[in-house]
């Protein structure tokens, strides 16, 4: 076992042989992606040869500190966050080496882009719910149902899917989990418009879509499982990002403060408390990293998750206030657009008025505040659990609306 100035000394050194053979200002964006890979310095926790060197989580801020002072393009990891954010480590908890091999370089350099399809017209919050059916037809498994709220479907090239296999099972464990070929005959992408103006979102049809069994994701049966990595994944890349000191949304919300010319004592006293809540947040989620040890994270990514949502909505509702009448306006225009690739380099391009109302999502987008207060109650403080009547039934006999 090596130590952690070792493994620090290894992660210096090819960050350093990575920034000198490919200048991250001018290198194109994939090779850079690619040469980033290949250097070990994409999920740097994970193995030699799958994106990382092999050494503690904890590093991934350092390779993403140093990478973004060097002025690297980081933004596919915002662009494509629900294959790097959270694909990543589904494969790395549940993938063979082959699909590891087959999917992790492609999601890295944006050559594919993946979407998470577990959200149905009557399983949300209630995910074990779902109804999508998967049925076994020889090598492979013929899909059909309707998932919902899609982010990036009509970009994606793979997603990640929860079907039911076995009706006759209770609802947790009767799932199978697959990696379906978005592209494949049968799929049906509509896109869903939200208050931005933007559709980052969709609704996905099945359709007799035959999925091979070697993109079945771990057992048969053993798609909670799956899910839940996915989940906590989920929770981590949603709320789980640390950038510099004042990065992101507190900077255009004090920038916006100095610009308006107020010295007004009450916006000064709320941007202070803001501040130090961003701050306080920042400094907890970066303690949390370094004690992350390898593996799937646990609840605990469900704190950070639910305390960036409520403080964005307020540092982006207190910048909207400081702009006055021009925060009524959407200075770039209210057009009925789908996402791109470049609209995916969200914090960068948006502005404040849209992320004020992009914001109103972040409390039910990777599970919803209520939700994630009933986790944190029954899996960290060890309070009672909510009544689960359905738990143990076959999810056949369980009555759907
Ligand atoms: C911007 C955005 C992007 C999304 N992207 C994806 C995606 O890519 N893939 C995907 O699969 N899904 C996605 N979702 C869907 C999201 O995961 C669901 O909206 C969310 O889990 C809530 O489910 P629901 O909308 O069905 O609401 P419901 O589950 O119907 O909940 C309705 C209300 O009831 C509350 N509630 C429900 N059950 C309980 C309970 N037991 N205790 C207390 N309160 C409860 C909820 O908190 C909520 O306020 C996205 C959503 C948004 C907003």
């Amino acid at each position: 076992m090596t130590s952690r100035n070792d493994d620090a000394a290894t992660v210096d050194e090819a960050i350093s042989e990575l920034l000198a053979d490919h200048p991250p200002t001018t290198t194109d964006p994939k090779d850079f992606w690619g040469a980033q890979f290949d250097a070990g310095l994409a999920w740097v926790d994970f193995p030699l040869g799958d994106g990382g060197l092999g050494v503690s989580p904890s590093f991934r801020e350092v390779v993403s500190r140093h990478l973004n002072e060097a002025g690297a393009p980081t933004w596919n990891t915002t662009a494509n966050l629900l294959g790097i954010g959270m694909g990543a480590g589904v494969l790395a908890a549940h993938g063979t080496d082959e699909q590891r091999r087959r999917w992790l370089r492609p999601m890295f350099t944006m050559d594919e882009i993946w979407c998470q399809m577990f959200s149905e017209p009557g399983a949300g919050s209630d995910v074990a719910s779902l109804a999508t059916r998967a049925v076994r037809d020889g090598d492979e498994w013929i899909l059909n149902g309707q998932k919902v709220w899609t982010t990036l479907a009509h970009l994606a090239k793979w997603g990640m899917v929860v079907t039911r296999s076995d009706p006759d099972q209770p609802k947790h464990r009767g799932m199978t989990y697959f990696m379906v070929d978005m592209e494949a005959e049968g799929v049906e992408i509509r896109p869903l418009y939200q208050i931005t103006g933007e559709a980052e979102f969709n609704e996905v049809f099945f359709d007799d879509v035959r999925v091979p069994d070697d993109q079945r994701i771990d057992d048969v049966g053993a798609g909670w499982r799956v899910a839940m990595t996915t989940l906590m994944n989920e929770r981590v890349a949603i709320g789980g990002r640390t950038g510099p000191r004042n990065d992101g949304a507190i900077g255009v919300a004090i920038s916006t403060w100095n610009e308006s010319g107020s010295r007004d004592g009450a916006t000064r006293r709320e941007l202070t408390r803001l501040w130090g809540e961003v701050e306080a947040m920042r400094l907890t989620t970066l303690r949390a990293a370094e004690n992350m040890q390898a593996g799937v994270p646990g609840p605990e990514g469900s704190t950070s998750k639910l305390a960036w949502a409520d403080l964005n909505k307020a540092v982006t509702a207190f910048t909207v206030a400081m702009q006055g009448l021009e925060g009524a306006t959407i200075p770039e225009g209210y057009t009925l657009e789908p996402t791109t690739y470049d609209t995916r380099e969200i914090e960068r391009v948006m502005s404040p008025q849209r992320a004020f109302l992009r914001a109103r999502a972040n409390s039910i987008e990777g599970g919803t505040s209520e939700i994630l207060r009933n986790i944190l109650g029954e899996r960290v403080l060890g309070l009672p659990g909510e009544p689960r009547v359905d738990k143990d039934l076959p999810w056949s006999e369980v009555p759907r609306g």
